[in-house]
C-alpha cells in the first residue's frame, strides 16, 4: 500500500518521535536516504509524517545532514507543509531562555551545502523575500497564546555552519546585522521545501543565551548540555503546539509558498 502524508515535522535536538504508533515508509530518494525512515500516522483526520533531522540516534551533526533527501522524501509523499521545531540560542535581551519565535527571516552563513534542487536542464529563480509560509506562522501565533506560551511573533534567524558555536566577535557581529536567534540547520532546509512548493514553519525554541549577552557576566557561553536540558523541560508543550496546529491547516492553500514555481516554463 502506498503511504502518505499531508503535513510533516522535523524534528530537531531532542525530538525524536512524535507518534507512538506509526507505520514506516521505505526512504528511498535520487539524494541518497533520509536521516531517518519517515514514520506516518494521523493527527485528528490529518495524514502526517515524522522525520527526525540529526536522525533517530543524533548521529547527524548539521553539516552532513542530509537535507535534498529529507525534503525530497517528504515531497514524494504528498506533504504540502512542513512544521519544523529546532533549538536555538537567543542573540537578544528580550528572547530568553524557554520562549519560542516562529521566524519570518533568515540569514545564512553556512558554506559547502547543496541547496538546490535545480542544477538543470530544470531551472529555475524562486525568491525568498518571505522565506517561511506566512498562513502557518499566523495559526501557530493564535494556537500558542491560550497554551501559555511566551512566543515571539516575528524574528530573524541566523544560520551558521556548525558543528562548533560561534566566538564572542561572531556573535556581536550576528548581533550586529540584526539576527534575533541562531541556529544550525535553518539553512538549506526552509529554502529546499519552499523550491518544491511546500509550506514550512520554523519553530524556534530558545535553549540559551549563545555566547552570553555583552555587559551581562552572569550569563555563561552555550553548551550542548545545557541546549538538551532547557529543551527536554520544554518539549511537551512544544508537542501540543504542533497537535494544535495541524488540525488548523486550511485544505486549500492561498499563501505564496504554494506558487513559488509560477511562470516557470517547465512546471
Ligand atoms: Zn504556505
Amino acid at each position: 500500500m502506498k503511504q502518505s502524508a499531508e503535513i510533516a515535522v522535523i524534528g530537531g535536538t531532542g525530538f525524536y518521535g512524535l507518534f507512538e504508533k506509526a507505520s514506516e515508509h521505505i526512504a528511498e530518494t535520487p539524494y541518497g536516504p533520509p536521516s531517518g525512515i519517515p514514520s506516518i500516522g494521523t493527527i485528528g483526520d490529518r495524514g502526517v509524517a515524522f522525520l527526525p533531522r540529526h536522525g533517530y540516534k543524533h548521529e547527524l551533526p548539521p553539516h552532513v545532514i542530509p537535507y535534498l533527501a529529507n525534503i525530497w522524501i517528504l515531497h514524494t509523499l504528498g506533504v504540502k507543509r512542513i512544521i519544523a521545531p529546532c533549538a536555538v540560542g537567543s542573540l537578544s535581551p528580550e528572547v530568553k531562555p524557554g520562549d519560542f519565535v516562529l521566524c519570518d527571516q533568515f540569514i545564512n552563513f553556512t558554506r559547502e551545502r547543496k541547496d538546490t534542487f535545480y542544477d538543470g536542464p530544470k531551472t529555475t529563480h524562486i525568491s525568498a523575500a518571505d522565506p517561511y509560509c506566512p498562513e502557518l506562522r499566523k495559526i501557530a501565533l493564535e494556537e500558542a497564546q491560550p497554551l501559555g506560551l511566551t512566543v515571539h511573533p516575528s524574528g530573524t534567524v541566523v544560520v551558521i555552519q556548525g558543528p562548533r558555536f560561534s566566538t564572542r566577535a561572531e556573535s556581536k557581529f550576528f548581533r550586529s546585522i540584526g539576527g534575533s536567534v541562531i541556529n544550525m540547520t535553518q539553512y538549506p532546509e526552509a529554502i529546499l521545501a519552499r523550491e518544491l512548493e511546500i509550506c514550512y514553519l520554523n519553530i524556534s525554541l530558545i535553549t540559551d543565551y549563545d555566547v552570553g549577552l555583552e555587559g551581562d557576566a552572569k550569563i555563561k557561553p552555550v553548551t550542548h548540555e545545557e541546549v538538551l536540558k532547557v529543551f527536554n523541560t520544554n518539549i511537551e508543550k512544544l508537542k501540543k503546539l504542533i497537535v494544535k496546529i495541524i488540525p488548523r491547516a486550511p485544505q486549500n492553500r492561498t499563501c505564496l509558498c504554494s506558487k513559488a514555481l509560477e511562470g516557470t516554463p517547465w512546471r
